[in-house]
Formats: C-alpha cells, structure tokens, sequence
C-alpha cells in the first residue's frame, strides 16, 4: 500500500490536490521550526541546570572541605598553644571539662576570634559532645551538651586506633535540625586515647545561594537566546512567507488557465532556492504553455492558439481607424513534394518555410500553421499596401530557399491570399483572405492576391 501511494496516477491525485487547495497551512513550517527550537532550548535548559548544579555544587563543596579542614587543624594547634595538657572530665555532680589544670568549661574564646568565614561554626568535642561550640538555634539555643552522630564519633575513635590523626569530611551532616557540610579533627591525648574532636561546619544553605544564581544565570541566557531565535526565526519567516505567498499566487493563476500568469520579478532575481524554484515554475509554465500553443514541427502559433490571438488583436480595432491585414499562404504543390522525396522531406521544407514566416512576422504581428501545410500571416497596425509589399518579400525569401535534404535541393512556392477591412469580423476576413488564395491558385500559384476582380456580367 505504502508503495502504490507514492506512485499515485495523476488523475489519481487530484483528489489529494483537492483537499490540499482546501487546507490552511499559513506559517505551518515555522510553527514546526519554533516548536523544535523551544523544545531544544528546554531540554538545554533542564540538562544544562543539572549539569551546572551539580559542577558548582561539588566545586563549592571541595572549596568547603579545604577551608573546614585547614580551620579545625589551625582551632586545634591554637588551643594547644594557649593551654597545654590532656582533655580530662572532672567532679562528680557537675561535670567539668579540664585541659591539664585549666578548667575550659565555657571557655568560648578558645573557638572564637578566629578570621574564618561568617557562616562557619566551630565546636570542641569532648569524647562525643559538644562542650563549647558556637552553633545556636534561631532562639539563640547554643548546642553544648549535643551528641555527635553514632557513626561520626566511631569513626572518629577508630581513626585513632588506627594511629592516624586524619580528621573526617562529612557532606551531610544534621546538627540541631539543620543540614551541614562538616569536618572533624580528632583530638588525641598524650597516652594515645581518643579525647574528643574539633568539629567545623557551615550550613549547607551558605552554599546554595551561590549553585541558585548560577542557575538562574545561566537559565536566563537560554531564555535570551530563544527569544533571539524566535525573534530570528519571525523576520526569517516573513521573508520565506512573502516569497512563498508570491510562488503560489503564481501557480495558481497559471493553473487557473491564465496564459499571462506573471511571476514576480523580485523572486525571479532571488540567488537561493526561491529563485531557483521560481525559474523553474515559471520554465514550465512557458513549455506547457508552448505544447498548448505551439505546433510541435514548425514551432509556430496553432490554429486555437492562433485565433485566439486574433480575438486580441482585432479587439483592439473595434473602433476603427487603424488597419490590420490577415493573409493566408498555401505551398505550392506540395503533395508532390511528398510523393517525391518523401514524407520526412515535406516536414523539411515545412520547418524551413515557417522560418522564414517567422522570421518576417516577429516584428509586427505572428505567422500560425493554419493547417497542413497552410499558414495564417497576422499583421498587426499594417494597411492592405503595406502588408503586400512585406508579402512580396516573404514571397521572394521562399521563391530563393533551396531545401537540402539527402542530398536533394528541394524548392517550393507559395500562393498567398491577403485581406485588409476593420469593418469585417473575424471569420468574415479570413474567408476573404482564402478567397484570394484560391483565386492565386487557380490563377497560376506562386502570387499574392490582395483584391479579387471586380465581377462582370460578361
Ligand atoms: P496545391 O498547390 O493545390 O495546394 O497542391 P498541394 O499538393 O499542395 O495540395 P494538396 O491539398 O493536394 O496536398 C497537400 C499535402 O500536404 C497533402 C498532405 O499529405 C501534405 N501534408 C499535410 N500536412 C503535412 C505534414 O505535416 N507533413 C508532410 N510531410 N506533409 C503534409
Ligand atoms: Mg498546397
Ligand atoms: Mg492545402
């Protein structure tokens, strides 16, 4: 079935022209172009988004783990430095935290002061909670006495079992309901025994602001550059509409019937397909027209074609004055031509004669076979005199052609009947036109009659 559709008979598609003819298809190859375009920048947008989320989030993350790290190693040094000894809990109903002899309970300054960014918090571990920290609910709650998460602090004791002192990066980590990137640095005591941590953290919120904005930059630039697109597509659109619109309306006049269907200049000079298209349409137009209008042997006007360019011509004279003269040429003998040399001989000498008819006609008027081997001579704005002496040189241009043919010179005459008068119809002149002919034939051939004799009673 498939196969037979694309192989439809003409006949056969006139239905789909039909229903073609029928539809509205106004812009409906830019409406596809632009639906394929945002659908592209969409997918852009969504793919380019996650790909951007996740290039910023982990660049920021690593960024963070740098700073978390370096921070907790330098917090932890300067505690040292300030007060040496191990971390121990003393007293028996309120527990203290000791470092050697000081007592670092409340002891804040030990975490504060430090140049580290505003949104990072700093805690000091002891064993698995928070002794001093600067974490504070929006109530202004601070986390001392909160735990560490069960893995954090086995991780952290099992790191010093395992003699290194590597602190632990955590990516999410939930302190006081909030999520937060973390780093902890074991602290270990003089025996080896694990004592606690320093725990710096940020929110994870302080980094999303960031990983948003370039989002949201980069979402706008997609959005730009649709709306170039779009825009570009619009004015494209407008041009490829116009040219279209000029296309159609000249296939549809031509198909209407009109022989004088223009195509726009404009489209014609086009360098792109347009032009090319236009070229081509209108090449056609002019072959079918020439295969309606045109005798296929000798190329000159038909007999329809030919009356009907007589209707134009003779419409222009209705109201008198100007002259036109009809003549109408029959070859001499011309079955002998035939019967002699041939039938292809004849078609010879027939393309032969309608060029020199041709040739003479171009400039005020047209030459038609009128039939077999009779031709119609139109001679526009031309007076009887005038269209006689033009005669006489068709006349002596045949008289002198000499047609070659296999090695043949075959030569022919013509006889020729004119009729000039503004006051006839159509049918009435040529009649009078074949009248004359007939007389130059019964008359000796080879002539031009312009007048019968004046009829006598004799
Ligand atoms: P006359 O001087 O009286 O006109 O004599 P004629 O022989 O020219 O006239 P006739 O009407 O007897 O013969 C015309 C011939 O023209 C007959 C026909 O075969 C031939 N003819 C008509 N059309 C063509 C054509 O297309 N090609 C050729 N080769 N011959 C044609
Ligand atoms: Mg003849
Ligand atoms: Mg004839």
């Amino acid at each position: 079935m498939a196969d037979q559709q694309q192989f439809l008979y003409p006949d056969d598609q006139s239905e789909i022209v039909t229903s073609i003819k029928k539809q509205k298809h106004r812009n409906a190859i830019s409406k596809k172009l632009i639906a394929i375009i945002i659908a592209v920048m969409f997918v852009l947008a969504v793919t380019g988004s996650l790909a951007i989320y996740f290039f910023t989030f982990n660049t920021l993350l690593q960024e963070k783990e740098r700073e978390l790290t370096s921070a907790s190693y330098l917090i932890a040094e300067n505690i040292d430095l300030k007060i040496s000894g191990d971390y121990s809990i003393q007293g028996s109903t309120a527990l203290k935290l000791y470092k050697g002899d000081t007592d670092i309970t409340g002891r804040d300054d030990l975490i504060t002061g430090f140049f580290v960014p505003a949104d990072m918090e700093i805690s000091l571990i002891y064993y698995d909670t928070r002794i001093l920290t600067t974490i504070a609910d929006k109530n202004g709650v601070t986390a001392v006495g909160s735990g560490l998460a069960p893995q954090i602090a086995s991780a952290l004791k099992s790191s010093v079992t395992l003699s290194s002192d590597h602190g632990f990066f955590f990516k999410n980590t939930l302190i006081n309901k909030d999520e937060y990137f973390s780093y902890y640095y074991p602290i270990i005591n003089s025996d080896g025994t694990y004592a606690g941590a320093i725990e710096c953290c940020s929110s994870y919120a302080s980094i999303m602001p960031t990983v948003r904005k370039n989002i949201i930059v980069f979402n706008i630039i997609v959005v730009l550059a649709t709306i170039i697109l779009l825009l570009l597509i619009y004015s494209f659109n407008r041009e490829v509409n116009k040219s279209i619109s000029k296309l159609l309306s000249f296939t549809q006049d031509a198909a209407s019937g009109n022989d004088a269907a223009l195509i726009d200049a404009g489209l014609l000079r086009r360098k792109d397909e347009f032009g090319t298209i236009a070229a081509a349409v209108l090449e056609m137009h002019r072959s079918m027209r020439d295969m309606m209008d045109k005798d296929p042997l000798t190329k000159l006007y038909n007999r329809r074609s030919a009356n009907r360019k007589l209707d134009i011509i003779m419409s222009h004279y209705t109201s008198g004055g100007s002259h036109y003269s009809i003549a109408i040429g029959d070859i001499d003998f011309f079955k002998k031509v035939n019967d002699t040399y041939g039938h292809d001989a004849g078609d010879a000498v027939l393309q032969a004669v309608a060029t020199i008819l041709q040739n003479n006609m171009k400039k005020n008027g047209f030459a038609a076979r009128w039939g077999g081997e009779e031709f119609l001579l139109a001679f526009d704005k031309t007076d009887l005199e005038t269209a006689q002496s033009q005669l006489e040189t068709i006349l002596d241009e045949i008289r002198a052609m000499s047609v070659d043919y296999e090695g043949s010179e075959i030569k022919v005459t013509m006889s020729i009947g004119v009729a000039c008068d503004p006051e006839l119809s159509k049918d009435q002149i040529i009649n009078a036109a074949d009248e004359r002919l007939y007389f130059a034939k019964e008359n000796g051939r080879n002539r031009i009659i312009a007048a019968l004799p004046e009829a006598s009673d004799e």
